[in-house]
């Protein structure tokens, strides 16, 4: 007999090939995987952005690759394009908010009518800072000049906030980008809300305090940030800060090398700008350990509710930690002595920031790809945290939710990892740095459950879906292993690029497609994997996946050869 299915087989195909009859198309590594649907695709651009691209992907194609999907989707549904939009910026489930702002300037530039009226009126949740107003007008210009429809929702942005809250905005994000204020009052025109929001346009555009400024209860930072610049007195200085709660922006930078100057921002300072100035506080003396500094810091990064409110992104307080415990900056920034008990308060405030997770109770198996390609590019430009580390973290916030785990790294072979959230977060990405880097195989996971007889509930696999290697595919193996176990088994797909693969099979609803780094993908890995056949969740999950598209155009493969044997 001649084994025709040796070739040709539903059941198990070469990774070099696509699964007969399903829409799997080339992926960037010379295998084959599922493309994501445009809404997916949108998803993942608005977590992970497009900078540095992936091991594959140049930054410029990544870029056009999900600019023309943003463009795609806004065609398709503006409204439902600003709603995904708005949710993830608003909610701060990304590492950074650019690309919702990019795709938020497309919208308002590109889209029809009903569109660009709901994309400027979305203008104030997406932009909350000057600084994110100064990206959106860069943006904006990339695709038009300042309409009638630009013009009011900018001056709309400034008049509608609170003076006091506009003047600490405008105090604070004098410039940035090639922006100013002045820029954008001066384009945007505003009519002045009120006298006070009049004073403030005034010191804005002219740099100079208006009349009727000094005895203005809005104006008194402005007022206090120009009285700054002509003192010498430290003492005097620190009380000035205390009282007006002036930010470390507005502060001569000659005053930033003393204690007695941090420990008066600190009184004010907002969690964000506290994590970035970890290093150069413990670095002028003013943490240290026992210091009441240090007691106050902790304290602040133990507070869960406040770490919450302050939208504090998990991979922001890893990238802090990371450096922070180093003892040394990125940019040549000096040297510092880590106080341990803040380390601690780091790695603590990492868990908290996802907020309460309800365990599933399942049996988990937590798969990183460790492969050569996830080693390239750092997320949200964090130095040092690639893929592949920044996906240790992320399983762990799982691992430390569910009461049954097992870690395994994969890239051609597989290796039991002996990590838990109960070690420190650093300690863990020195482990996952040791690990040898190889090709790419993401059927392993399932593979190796099925060759030691392990009851697994749900699979996750966190990676970039450029798998290429092996002799099944992914969702093969998955099928494989329920039918050998008996176990109706998930697989849950964390995706840490924003390419558009994926190794889920859209058309099996034990499948999920989620994105890396979005502070909701843990809950919804545990919805996921408590659901049953009949659950709404697991019926919504599957509709708001959307329907499985054709195939999409194929990526040309950028390395050939023996570069593949290591990613
Ligand atoms: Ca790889």
């Amino acid at each position: 007999m001649f084994d025709f299915t040796k070739f040709f087989s539903t059941r198990a195909t070469s990774q070099d090939q696509p699964i007969p009859g399903t829409s799997q198309v080339p992926n960037s590594a010379g295998g084959h995987a599922w493309p994501l649907d445009e809404w997916a695709r949108l998803d993942r651009f608005l977590v992970l952005g497009s900078e540095g691209g992936t091991y594959y992907i140049g930054e410029r194609q990544l870029t056009i690759e999900n600019a023309a999907n943003v463009q795609r989707c806004i065609a398709s549904d503006g409204l439902r394009t600003l709603a995904r939009i708005v949710a993830i910026s608003d909610s701060g489930r990304a590492p950074k908010n650019d690309p919702a702002i990019f795709s938020l300037a497309m919208a308002a530039k590109l889209g029809d009518e009903t569109t660009r009226r709901a994309a400027y009126a979305a203008l104030p949740k997406v932009c909350r800072t000057g600084t994110h107003l100064m990206h959106f007008a860069e943006y904006a210009q990339g695709f038009g000049g300042w309409g009638r429809g630009m013009r009011k929702a900018v001056g709309a942005w400034f008049n509608t906030k609170p003076a006091a809250d506009l003047a600490f905005q405008l105090a604070k994000y004098q410039a940035r980008d090639g922006w100013s204020n002045r820029d954008l009052l001066r384009l945007a025109h505003p009519r002045a809300a009120s006298p006070s929001h009049d004073r403030l346009f005034s010191w804005a555009v002219s740099g100079q305090l208006p009349a009727g400024a000094d005895s203005d209860p809005a104006c008194q930072l402005i007022v206090a940030m120009t009285r700054l610049k002509t003192m010498t007195d430290a003492t005097a200085v620190a009380a000035l800060i205390r009282e007006q709660r002036i930010p470390r922006e507005c502060v001569p930078t000659e005053w930033l090398t003393k204690p007695a100057i941090w420990e008066a921002l600190l009184e004010a300072m907002p969690m964000t700008a506290l994590i970035r100035n970890l290093a150069t506080m413990t670095r002028v003396g003013l943490l240290a350990p026992g210091s009441a500094a240090t007691d106050r810091v902790v304290a602040q990064l133990r507070d869960t509710q406040r770490l919450r409110k302050a939208r504090l992104h998990p991979i922001a307080i890893l990238a802090a930690l990371v450096t922070y415990q180093s003892g040394r900056g990125v940019k040549g920034s000096g040297t510092w002595m880590p106080v341990a008990r803040i380390v601690d308060a780091l790695d603590a405030a990492f868990y908290a920031s996802f907020g309460m997770i309800e365990p599933s109770g399942s049996r988990t198996l937590l798969a990183l790809d460790v492969s050569g390609s996830m080693g390239c590019g750092y997320v949200a430009g964090a130095a040092g945290l690639t893929p592949r580390i920044a996906s240790a973290a992320m399983a762990l916030v799982t691992a430390a939710t569910e009461p049954a785990y097992t870690f395994l790294a994969f890239d051609t072979s597989t290796t039991v990892l002996s990590i838990s959230p109960r070690q420190r977060l650093d300690d863990v990405v020195k482990t996952i740095e040791a690990l040898p880097m190889a090709g790419t195989d993401c059927s392993l996971p399932m593979i190796w459950a099925k060759q030691h007889g392990i009851d697994v509930d749900t699979f996750c696999v966190y990676t970039d879906n450029e798998t290429w290697a092996g002799n099944v595919h992914p969702a093969q193996a998955l099928r494989a292993y329920r039918d050998a176990r008996g176990i109706p088994a998930k697989l849950v797909v964390v995706g840490m690029t924003s390419n558009g693969f994926s190794i889920a099979d859209p058309n099996d609803a034990g499948m999920l497609d989620v994105v890396g780094f979005d502070t909701s993908t843990p809950p919804v890995i545990a919805d996921f994997a408590r659901a049953t056949g009949s659950d709404p969740i697991l019926t919504s999950l599957e509709r708001r996946r959307g329907p499985a598209t054709a195939a999409g155009e194929s990526t040309p493969l950028r390395h050939l050869g023996s570069k593949l044997s290591w990613c």
